[in-house]
């Protein structure tokens, strides 16, 4: 059997002639030429599928340089890291170059050299900044601010309209970038957290608004990116391709007497989870069918209805209620809506503009469920399915720090999960199941939350509660890697007797010499409350030698309250045992940042 010099393209919509050209190039063209032709096709189709104008190739030799585009993203938990990627993979196959940049990586020096920039910055907490991006932002509202008169930028927000301060990051570096020279390519885009149909048309606009890649030294960059995107790898599990996992154990680690139980989990992932210390696992929720039901109790048609349409699914309202929209937890939206259709003036109050924190505390304790059934609708203006559908939210993942190394469990995966009854209202973490449940899970990298590349540095981990989780995973590898440096963690709970996390486990590694010191604060187990910062400070003659000497500092767990606390007693540490002025030592622990020698996991 003699092998066809041309193989037949299955069901190929070209016609003999455009067949005729593609085989000939095909023939002609080497391997380098081929990835080049293929991602400037690619941008071709993206266009047409615009109606954007065709693009003209320039020879690489004859085009004048045009500067790389930077992708600035500000993620806390990769949502702005990952529309980056897309964005930019879409800007080189269109023949532009460019490059993601994390706003923890991006100086003022680098931003006053670019020309075109795409921002895409989320809003965290109560308007902050995602914690990379805090030397940035201050670094742009300071007096050694640049002037970027050469700049043209477009910046798209991410952020969560149950917040008062909606895409606030977005909007101050939108408005300081003006302010300091810059040109606006595109208005800015406030998305919320369902923000994928914005996020696309964004992403087409931006395509076109950029300059021109006729300039553009397209050859290698398009190259490079198509290669990677090209190369045959493992599938791993991501946020879009989330694959199933099954649960091997859950093992409550907190006493019956705990104030609420901490679930240990094992769980079976398989290569699709090639994860580091310090990544996370993201788990796509199955809705608690107790609270599903009570929703569906409260829609007129429940019973009768055809399936409902949103975006690019049909499904029964069931289903989209159990798995695709959010109702453990409300929208600012969904609230407004209802209250219309209730004309409830407590309602009414809430959203009011003087009234946004009681809003955010009801928001906090309450389910949709809570909401359809406390302020009822009249007769006429019950929901009906499709109005129900249209009005929820998409239902996010959750994410959990992974509290494992791989070099230590294979292709198992831990957490360590603080649960929520079944029927509340949860604004962060939620997973139940048993041994043999299976979840729909993947792996959100988190490369600001490393180990130091050195294993000879030492290490400080800061972890009360569950923010302990990470820092399991960091014994066990720098255990499996043979790391010869110190590993020193400050805990906290509530009681010693009752939910003192992993306590075996630190009490071996402590004989073993894997964990070398240990510095414990109980909180609730005397009249006056005792956290990890007043460890830190107690010790903050040791801690700072550790720190002169080269060692990182880690914390994870509450960003509202315990991280700025245990900043300020690293801050006092600098003061007592330094001898800096409270400003010097701010602007030590910044520099420590910046070196990514204090990095924070915290949310
Ligand atoms: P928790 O049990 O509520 O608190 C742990 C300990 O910290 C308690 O002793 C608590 O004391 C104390 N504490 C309270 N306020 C503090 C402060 N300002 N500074 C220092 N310590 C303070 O904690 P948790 O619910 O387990 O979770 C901790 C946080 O970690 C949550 O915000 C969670 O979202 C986050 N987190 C979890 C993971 C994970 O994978 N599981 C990963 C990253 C972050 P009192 O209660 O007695 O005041």
């Amino acid at each position: 059997m003699s092998a066809s010099p041309t193989p037949v393209i299955a069901s190929s919509p070209l016609d003999a002639e455009a067949q005729r050209l593609l085989e000939h190039l095909g023939e002609r063209l080497d391997a380098p030429a081929l990835w080049w032709s293929s991602g400037y096709l690619a941008g071709l189709a993206a266009r047409a599928a615009q109606g954007a104008p065709r693009l003209s190739v320039v020879p690489a030799s004859a085009a004048s340089a045009a500067d790389e585009v930077i992708v600035l993203t500000a993620s806390q938990t990769g949502n702005g890291r990952r529309l980056g990627e897309r964005l930019r993979e879409r800007l080189v196959a269109q023949g532009v170059p460019a490059k993601v940049v994390a706003s923890g990586d991006l100086t003022l020096k680098q931003l006053a050299a670019a020309t075109t920039l795409l921002a895409v910055v989320s809003t965290h907490g109560d308007g902050e900044p995602p914690d990379e991006a805090r030397t940035l932002f201050e670094g742009l509202a300071g007096r050694k601010a640049p002037q970027l008169g050469k700049l043209a930028y477009a910046v798209f927000a991410l952020g969560d309209s149950s917040y008062p301060k909606f895409c606030e990051t977005g909007r101050v570096l939108d408005e300081r970038l003006a302010a300091l020279g810059g040109r606006r390519l595109l208005p800015r885009v406030d998305a919320d957290v369902d923000y994928a149909d914005l996020a696309e048309a964004w992403v087409v606009e931006a395509l076109a608004a950029v300059p021109a890649p006729a300039a553009a030294p397209v050859g290698a960059a398009v190259v490079t990116a198509f290669a990677a995107v090209a190369a045959p790898q493992v599938a791993q599990a991501t946020r879009d391709t989330p694959r199933e996992a099954v649960v091997l154990t859950a093992q409550r680690i907190v006493s019956r007497q705990a104030d609420r139980a901490v679930v240990h989990y094992e769980l079976e992932g398989g290569e699709a989870f090639a994860y580091e210390p310090g990544d996370a696992l993201g788990i796509w929720p199955v809705n608690p069918p107790s609270v599903v039901a009570r929703v569906l109790a409260q829609v007129a048609d429940a019973a009768g209805a055809a399936p409902v349409t949103r975006s690019r699914d049909t499904l029964p309202v069931a289903d989209w209620l159990a798995e695709r929209l959010e109702v453990t937890r409300v929208a600012k939206p969904f609230l407004e809506a209802h209250a219309e259709r209730s004309a409830s003036a407590e309602l009414k109050a809430l959203l009011a503009k003087d009234a946004a924190a009681q809003l955010q505390q009801f928001m906090a304790g309450v389910t949709v469920a809570d909401v359809l059934e406390s302020y009822a609708t009249p007769a006429g203006r019950r929901w009906t399915a499709a109005d129900l559908v249209a009005a929820l939210r998409p239902v996010a993942p959750r994410l959990y720090s992974i509290a494992s190394s791989r070099k230590a469990v294979g292709d198992e995966v831990h957490l360590t999960v603080a649960q929520v009854d079944d029927g509340a209202a949860s604004s962060h973490l939620w997973l139940r199941g048993s041994a043999g449940d299976k979840v729909r899970a993947y792996i959100e990298p988190n490369t600001r939350f490393r180990l130091p590349e050195d294993p000879s540095r030492d290490i400080l981990m800061i972890g009360p509660g569950t923010g302990v989780a990470p820092f399991r995973a960091f014994v066990q590898e720098r255990a499996e890697v043979g790391a010869t440096g110190r590993q020193w963690l400050f805990f906290g709970a509530r009681h010693v007797e009752h939910d003192f996390l992993y306590q075996l486990e630190w009490q071996q590694a402590l004989k073993d010499g894997r964990l070398h010191r240990l510095d414990l604060a109980f909180s609730r187990d005397q009249a006056h409350k005792i956290y990890v910062q007043q460890r830190l400070r107690e010790q903050g003659a040791e801690v700072w030698r550790w720190l002169q000497g080269g060692a990182s500092v880690y914390v994870c767990g509450d960003a509202n309250h315990m991280a700025p606390d245990v900043h300020a007693a690293l801050r006092d540490v600098a003061v007592a045992h330094g001898g800096l002025d409270a400003e010097g030592a701010e602007a030590w622990l910044g520099e420590l940042a910046a070196g990514k020698r204090y990095l924070r996991d915290v949310y």
